[in-house]
């Protein structure tokens, strides 16, 4: 059953949408003040870094990606202070661009679409895990493959459960036998698949199913205190966490980084968000055990 209140938020607002906007004006601002005195002096490419920003092109990998596996593609660029000297300013990377919205509908078909081919292995040691990767039918915004990159990304990542030396994880396609399948799936559908219809908000671990709710993966949090791509990250972490054994754990202390098998979904009691099994290269885990929070009746 803990293992069924995976992680889950309180609100489905998603807080990283407002604060990375919010960066990008000031962002901006910052630009202008900076460029308007030299804006007569330099070319009218340039005229476009003073009213704000360039789309360099659309996401190519759109909202399933991780977030350290952002590409460059999909970047709004930013004019940097024109040199005095006269030297070209070089553009600045800042901002991705907006991804298009993820949307589903509340209760999907549960029927599926499965990533073909193989991912490579992930991890150089310890027992080797294949998995699936499955979006319900249903859900737009965000593509299969998408996703699957986003969960291979994350748990290939040197903090995840492969760098630990006791997992290898590698995803294969819908014709191939596998240790366990990672769902993207509607609210209702992982009501479902966790035999835990009450619960539409939070994802799950049934057995060999690692369902990620998709109004989580659309969402997140609020209050979580972390952009959404390290609340997607946290997720994948901790539903695979439970499928390779491991229970929920508490808060160490105020202040402390939360361990990745705390339920950050309900509540962060004090710690701050924290999407990764390994610290410093080491394991970072907290006491056993979980909070009594209660869990939102919204999607
Ligand atoms: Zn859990």
């Amino acid at each position: 059953m803990s293992a069924r209140r995976a992680a889950r938020p309180s609100s489905a607002r998603d807080p990283r949408a407002g604060r990375r906007r919010a960066e990008g004006r000031r962002g901006r601002s910052r630009s202008r003040r900076l460029l308007l005195p030299a804006v007569t002096a330099v070319a009218l490419g340039l005229a476009v870094g003073v009213l704000g920003v360039t789309v360099v092109s659309g996401a190519s990998s759109g909202p399933g990606a991780a977030g350290a596996a952002t590409p460059t593609t999909g970047v709004v660029r930013e004019t940097d202070e024109p040199s005095r000297s006269g030297r070209t300013p070089e553009p600045e990377v800042t901002t991705p661009a907006a991804p298009p919205p993820v949307v589903y509908p509340a209760a999907g078909p549960r029927t599926w679409r499965t990533v073909g081919g193989r991912s490579p292995v992930l991890g150089t040691a310890g027992s080797l895990l294949r998995f699936r990767v499955s979006v319900e039918n249903g859900i737009t915004g965000v593509t299969p493959e998408q996703f699957a990159e986003a969960v291979v990304t994350t748990l290939g990542d040197p903090r995840s459960w492969t760098a630990g030396g006791r997992w290898r994880l590698q995803r294969v396609g819908p014709g191939e036998s596998a240790n366990f399948t990672v769902y993207l799936a509607t609210p209702a559908t992982r009501g479902q698949l966790c035999n835990d219809a009450s619960d539409h908000y939070t994802s799950c671990r049934n057995d060999d199913r690692v369902v990620i709710n998709v109004a989580r993966w659309a969402h997140g949090v609020s209050n979580y205190g972390a952009p959404l791509a390290e609340y997607r990250q946290y997720v994948v972490n901790h539903e695979v966490g439970h499928r390779l054994g491991h229970g929920h754990e508490l808060c160490p202390g105020k202040g402390r980084v939360a361990p990745v098998m705390q339920q950050q979904t309900l509540g962060m009691h004090g710690c701050t968000a924290n999407a990764w099994p390994m610290r410093d290269g080491r394991l970072y885990a907290g006491r056993s055990g979980q909070y009594d929070d209660p869990i939102p009746d919204t999607d």
